[in-house]
């Protein structure tokens, strides 16, 4: 299936207009018309390497929603005409405990969406595209009343921030911190709250306060100013650290109470150094989240057209994504970018 999209030919030069072909539909395949498709910081990472060596040619981008054009003989869930959406992950080994337990994230020999190869070898090819073929296991279903732009984010960004809330028990009588107001922590602020927790945001972008109050925080700290966080020391029972940079976490671990929880989503690519004490001397706990399980990826989209939570966007065309991925850089996207895919 002939499919036009943008690609990055090597880590140093733009991305530019790229041609390949999607797979025959296989029984449990579903075919669909991308229609958005997010820009995530980690497509930035991979294809500058900032995480090590990557597969080049890459068509990025794992934030993608369309509606289904065709389906396989076995296929149960999709019917064409259909919304679908794709996130992180296109396929994960279905038997290890990881998978078992609808954990199918941390599976160890799972497919990514781009930047590595299928079982046959080939390089895969992720959402900067105008078509797409997915098992349907791998996929999840969009209601008819959602605004679709606003949704692609929620296949990487909104999990993300939704599954260590939920973990880490996000809710009435908690006090939750969000580290940085990105792509990521948008979506984080928009279900702690729905969640019931009290949210305070922590982000050196102090043009950013109006709309993190109005997406739901209850108080919202620059980090700049001088003392901005120590007032705030031992008050929080989780925070999670979602910026894309190389930042110090031991103010955060001093904010934590006792048994609190600072939970990195954010992969700066740098090694972190802290101040065991600040562990020690509160339990706290230091730890990490990877998106979510396709379980949990559904129960995301539906608690998400529940209470009305989609991403803010800017929708660009594709010849906007180089100038789009400088913006994300320098911290200068209110909250995500979005490509209609109708111009690839
Ligand atoms: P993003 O939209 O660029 O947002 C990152 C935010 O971090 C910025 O908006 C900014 O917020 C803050 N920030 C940036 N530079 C900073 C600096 N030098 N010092 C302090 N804060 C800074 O990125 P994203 O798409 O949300 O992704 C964030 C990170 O999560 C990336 O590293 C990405 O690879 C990673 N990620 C992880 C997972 C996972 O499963 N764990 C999934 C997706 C993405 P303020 O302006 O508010 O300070
Ligand atoms: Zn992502
Ligand atoms: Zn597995």
């Amino acid at each position: 299936m002939k499919t036009r999209a943008y690609a990055a030919l090597d880590a140093s030069t733009e991305l530019v207009p790229f041609e390949f072909e999607r797979r025959e539909l296989r029984p449990r395949d579903v075919a669909f018309d991308v229609l958005f498709s997010g820009i995530c910081h980690s497509d930035i990472h991979q294809v500058r390497e900032e995480w090590g060596p990557s597969l080049f040619p890459m068509v990025p981008g794992h934030e993608i929603v369309g509606v289904v054009t065709a389906v396989g003989s076995d296929v149960e869930k999709f019917a064409p005409g259909q919304r679908i959406g794709v996130g992180v992950f296109i396929e994960a080994c279905r038997e290890c405990d990881s998978c078992l337990r609808g954990l199918d994230q941390y599976c160890s020999k799972g497919t990514g969406t781009y930047n590595t190869k299928d079982a046959d070898g080939n390089i895969v090819f992720g959402g900067y595209s105008d078509k797409f073929v997915i098992d349907e296991r791998y996929a999840v279903t969009l209601s008819d009343a959602v605004d679709l732009a606003g949704t692609a984010p929620l296949l990487c960004a909104g999990i993300t921030l939704y599954s260590p809330l939920k973990h880490w028990g996000a809710g009435p009588g908690k006090r939750v911190g969000i580290i940085g107001l990105g792509g990521l922590g948008h979506m984080g602020v928009q279900f702690a709250h729905a969640l019931g927790a009290h949210v305070t945001v922590f982000s050196q972008s102090p043009s950013k306060e109006a709309s993190a109050l109005a997406m739901g925080a209850d108080e919202f700290v620059v980090t700049s100013a001088p003392d901005a966080l120590a007032q705030h020391d031992g008050r929080y029972d989780l925070i999670i650290n979602s910026t894309s940079a190389d930042i110090a976490l031991d103010p955060y671990l001093n904010l934590l109470a006792l048994d609190g929880t600072l939970c990195i989503v954010g992969l700066s690519g740098f090694p972190v150094t802290i101040n065991q004490e600040l562990l020690i001397a509160g339990r706290r706990q230091l730890t990490g989240s990877m998106i979510g399980g396709m379980g949990e990826l559904q129960e995301m989209i539906d608690f998400a057209a529940e209470h009305q939570i989609v991403s803010l966007v800017e929708v660009i065309t594709a010849d906007y994504i180089n100038a789009a991925y400088d913006r994300t850089v320098n911290s200068d996207v209110k909250y995500r970018f979005v490509i209609d895919a109708s111009s690839f």
